[in-house]
Order: C-alpha cells, then sequence, then structure tokens
C-alpha cells in the first residue's frame, strides 16, 4: 500500500491472517470433507488475500438438513416478529460497530472504492432494520369475509432458503437475500461467490456472536459449479434465490424446477439511457460517467447503451470523453482513486476481449479503453466508448466493466424502440427537462425498473428486478419481498 492508502485495522490483519476460513454450519467453522480449498485474491494487486474452505455436494447437503433441523426444531421460526427482530436489530448493531472492518474486508476482497465499500456495508445495515419493521408490522392472520363460511389466509416461514451471490456486491446481496428471509422466520444457507467470500463468512460468525441460533446462517464457500450446483440440487430447499448471470441462473432454475422448489431469478442486464436533445448536457453527462464507472462498471443495471437524440450527440458524446478521460483509475484503498480495478484476471480478459470483438465486427472506437497501468500489479481497464450499429455484440451483450455503446436517435418513438429492443430488461433511463414525456417514457419501457434524469437508484421500500433475460420471480428490496418468504395457508370452516 502506499501513503494515501487507508491503513488496515488491526482486527482485518487478524482476519486475513487466519490459515484457512472454513464455511460455517451450524454455528461451526467447519474445512470441507476433502479438505480442498481455493484463494482469494486482491483485485488490486493480484495478490492472495485468503485461503478458503471449498465446500463439496456432501458439506453443502449437510448444511441444508442442518437449516433444516434448525427451523423443525429450534425457536427460530416460533419466535414473534419482534422476538427475532431483538436479534436482527442486535446483529445490525453488531455490523455497524464493525461497519469500517467490513468495508476493509469487502474493499480488499472485490477491488471496490473503500468509500463505496463502506455505503454497501450501511445497506445492509439498513435492509436488515427495514425487514425487522416490515415483519413486525405485518399481520399473519388475514380473515377473509365469504358468505356462511369462516375463512383465514395464514403465513408460515417455508423452511431453509438458498442464496447464491454474485461477486460484485457480495455483502449488499447478502442482506438482500437473507434480511427478508431471517425476519419472517426461515433459515438459510448462503453461497457466496468464489471471488469473494469473506464478509459473507465475517457476518456469519456475527451471527453467532449476537445470540442468532446455531443453523439459522450458514455458510457454504465453494466453487459455483459444485456446492452451488448441490445447493440448488437439494430437495430439502423450500425456497431458493440466485443472483448472478443468466447463463448460471437458468441452470439454478432447472435444478430447483426439477425438484419444485419456487426460485426467485435476479440477473444481468444491458440498460440504456435515452437522452433527449433538451438535457442540462454537462449534468446528465456527469450522471452517466460516474454511472459507468461506479464499481468499474460492474453493475447490473447499469446504462451501458447510450441512446442520444441526433441534435447533441457529438456535443454530449465530446463531456462524457473528456470526463472519462480525467477519470483517476488506482488502487482501491487509495482515498484519491475514482475507479478501481476489475474483480479478477478473467473478468479482465473479458473486458478486454468485447472491446476487441466489438471492434472487429465494426464498432468505431469513440473513447479507447484497454489495459490501465498504475503501478500495482492488479486488473485495471480504462474507460471505453463504442459507437455503431446496435447489432455489434458489445451492444448486445452483457461486458460488465466501464464500457458504454452510443448510438444516435431521431423521433421519441425511436428511443424507446432501441431501448427496449434487448433480451434483457433491468433498468432503463430517460433524459430530458420535460418531465411528461420522461413520465410516459419510463412507464412504456420493458424492463423492472425505470428512472428519470438518473441512473442506478434503488431505494427500500421500492421493488427492484428484472424481466426476461434480467430476471424472475418477484425481484427485491419491497414488501412485495418479505411477502415471498411466507407461505399461505387457507383455512376454512364452513358455518
Ligand atoms: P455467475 O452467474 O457466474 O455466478 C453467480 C453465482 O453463481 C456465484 O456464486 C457462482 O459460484 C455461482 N455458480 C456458478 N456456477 C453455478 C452452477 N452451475 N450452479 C449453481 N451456482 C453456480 O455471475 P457472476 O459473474 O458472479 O456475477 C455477475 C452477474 O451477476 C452479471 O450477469 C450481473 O448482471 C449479475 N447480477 C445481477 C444482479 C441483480 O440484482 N439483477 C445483481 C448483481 C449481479
Amino acid at each position: 500500500m502506499n501513503s494515501t492508502d487507508s491503513p488496515l485495522l488491526p482486527e482485518v490483519k487478524k482476519f486475513l491472517s487466519k490459515e484457512v476460513h472454513g464455511g460455517f454450519i451450524n454455528g461451526q467453522e467447519i474445512q470441507a470433507s476433502n479438505g480442498d480449498t481455493f484463494e482469494t485474491r486482491d483485485p488490486g494487486t493480484g495478490e492472495r488475500l485468503a485461503t478458503v474452505a471449498s465446500l463439496q455436494a456432501d458439506d453443502v447437503d449437510r448444511a441444508v438438513e442442518t437449516a433444516g433441523k434448525a427451523f423443525a426444531n429450534a425457536d427460530w421460526a416460533r419466535l414473534s416478529a419482534n422476538e427475532r427482530g431483538v436479534h436482527l436489530q442486535r446483529l445490525a448493531d453488531a455490523i455497524e460497530t464493525r461497519k469500517e472492518i467490513i468495508a476493509q474486508i469487502e474493499a480488499l476482497d472485490c477491488g471496490k472504492l473503500l468509500e463505496q465499500a463502506r455505503d454497501d456495508v450501511q445497506n445492509f445495515i439498513d435492509t436488515m432494520r427495514y425487514f425487522c419493521v416490515l415483519s413486525q408490522n405485518l399481520s399473519l392472520h388475514i380473515p377473509i369475509p365469504v358468505k356462511e363460511h369462516d375463512a383465514s389466509v395464514f403465513r408460515h416461514p417455508w423452511g431453509p432458503c438458498g442464496f447464491i451471490i454474485p461477486w460484485n456486491f457480495p455483502f449488499l446481496l447478502c442482506g438482500w437475500g437473507i434480511a427478508p428471509a431471517m425476519a419472517a422466520g426461515n433459515t438459510c444457507i448462503v453461497k457466496p461467490a468464489e471471488d469473494t467470500p469473506l464478509s459473507t463468512l465475517y457476518v456469519a460468525h456475527l451471527a453467532k456472536e449476537v445470540g442468532i441460533p446455531d443453523g439459522v446462517l450458514n455458510v457454504v464457500p465453494g466453487y459455483g459449479e459444485t456446492a452451488g450446483a448441490a445447493l440448488s440440487n437439494n430437495p430439502g430447499i423450500r425456497r431458493m434465490s440466485f443472483t448472478g448471470s443468466p447463463e448460471v441462473g437458468r441452470l439454478v432454475a432447472e435444478n430447483c424446477g426439477r425438484n419444485l422448489v419456487p426460485v426467485k431469478l435476479e440477473l444481468g442486464g444491458k440498460g440504456a439511457a435515452v437522452v433527449f436533445d433538451d438535457v442540462d448536457i454537462p449534468e446528465a453527462a456527469e450522471k452517466l460517467v460516474t454511472a459507468i464507472t461506479f464499481h468499474t462498471g460492474q453493475v447490473c443495471c447499469d446504462a451501458t447503451r447510450w441512446l442520444i437524440q441526433e441534435p447533441i450527440y457529438d456535443t454530449f458524446v465530446n463531456e462524457c470523453v473528456d470526463r472519462l478521460k480525467a477519470v483517476r483509475i488506482g488502487y482501491q484503498m487509495d482515498e484519491e482513486t475514482q475507479m478501481g480495478p476489475v474483480v479478477s484476471k478473467t473478468q479482465h480478459q473479458r473486458v478486454l476481449s468485447y472491446l476487441e470483438k466489438g471492434v472487429e465486427t465494426g464498432a468505431e472506437i469513440v473513447l479507447e479503453g484497454g489495459v490501465a497501468g498504475t503501478g500495482h500489479g492488479g486488473h485495471y481497464v480504462k474507460p471505453a466508448l463504442l459507437a455503431g450499429s446496435l447489432d455489434n455484440v458489445a451492444a448486445r451483450e452483457e461486458i460488465f466493466g466501464p464500457v458504454a455503446y452510443l448510438a444516435p436517435f431521431k423521433e421519441e418513438s425511436d428511443g424507446l424502440t432501441m431501448a427496449n429492443n434487448t433480451p434483457y430488461g433491468l433498468a432503463n433511463s430517460v433524459w430530458s427537462q420535460d418531465i411528461e414525456r420522461c413520465n410516459r417514457i419510463a412507464a412504456q419501457f420493458d424492463s423492472g425498473n425505470g428512472w428519470i434524469n438518473s441512473h442506478n437508484v434503488v431505494v427500500h421500500g421500492v421493488p427492484y428486478g428484472g424481466i426476461k433475460q434480467s430476471g424472475m420471480g418477484g425481484g427485491v428490496g419491497s414488501t412485495e419481498t418479505l411477502l415471498d418468504y411466507y407461505r399461505n395457508i387457507s383455512v376454512i370452516r364452513p358455518l
């Protein structure tokens, strides 16, 4: 680390110095049944951060069995929402107290800026508190007025719920998954991504420390094809939630389908920003540049297709190019850095190869990306802008890096059609000073989320989810999400 880097806290050094980070099942740290491990690396330097147990199918099956027993035998599901809330608020308090520790671990493990990692930790805390309060105010017995019958619906937690999580927002997404599930009284098995398992393992230990009963929160680190597949294949899971790529989402859904286990999928995206000629150009350019460089473009709901109305196309693009050229690329722990590394060598290669493929198949280079040298080792890329036909591979497929694809449009209807012409359906945004037009366009987006004069706006209480290849099963972050973690039973007595 250099002089502007944040010094690592002693607790972080101690956590990282552990020989092998085990999985966490039934309140115990465990190693893989065959002793296998994998290494997690600092994306900013490429150096080893920690060694982690690589759990096998039999370990995962044990975690599901444990979560099943904890649900059936322990008091977790039978506690009132208020009593469970005491535990969960304590967990949120404990995370708050250790916010900087977890933020440092998260920043080192996924290469995200320390400041952004702090926001992610705060988001986990807010998610936990949001679902605690919501569950306390939810009626679990709903009488239904029907003629000549006494009828009600009762809400019960399902049982063990599985969560498979990607590497881009490991801690935040862990919170989005487990908070509603636990608040409703379910038990959880979490499979973090192999690139970024550390913050999830840390929180499992904290859960034990604050008195959450053993078996309620289990973490099974390991490879997707092994630990992830075992989790999604296990018929003991009562509900499954997967966040990641559409390719793997399909595999998980197939497994769950075979067992008839309900599954929620939060998948990738290829969002558009539709920019009209009446925008405040510097302001819109600044916001879109901030969005595409946020977490080095590794954000599912990012605007990666910028559709710009013809009269301002050149001016708008020039504004963006100037801003992107000025972005300070560097080590994620350096407070002056504006854009850190991508998460891994594989992701680095993916971004570079999309730039190559895009140009080979006819895209024009507006701002050349490529490898960024920072003197730290690690996996750095420069922001890039391509332009041309929206049939180009770089305009159609999710790159997951700081790359936007530009195209001009003439009429309002053209902009909307171009935005919707994608198999993805996560998030699009519209930019104009004409709010009526913004509302009209946003309502017609063929996506789960539509934003006006902003991008990447996700707030508790507003459902966030995708349609088409971006997801199915309800989304996250709202009252509906909490309801997903209860099963209903209708009870009827003829009068
Ligand atoms: P990925 O699909 O490769 O992996 C996601 C998780 O699935 C990891 O934990 C991985 O180990 C596991 N996995 C891999 N193979 C598996 C298998 N055969 N069976 C079961 N599990 C398996 O995705 P990624 O590269 O980690 O993350 C990037 C993707 O996630 C992007 O497409 C991004 O858009 C998407 N994403 C979506 C959202 C959302 O809310 N919609 C949020 C974040 C990321």
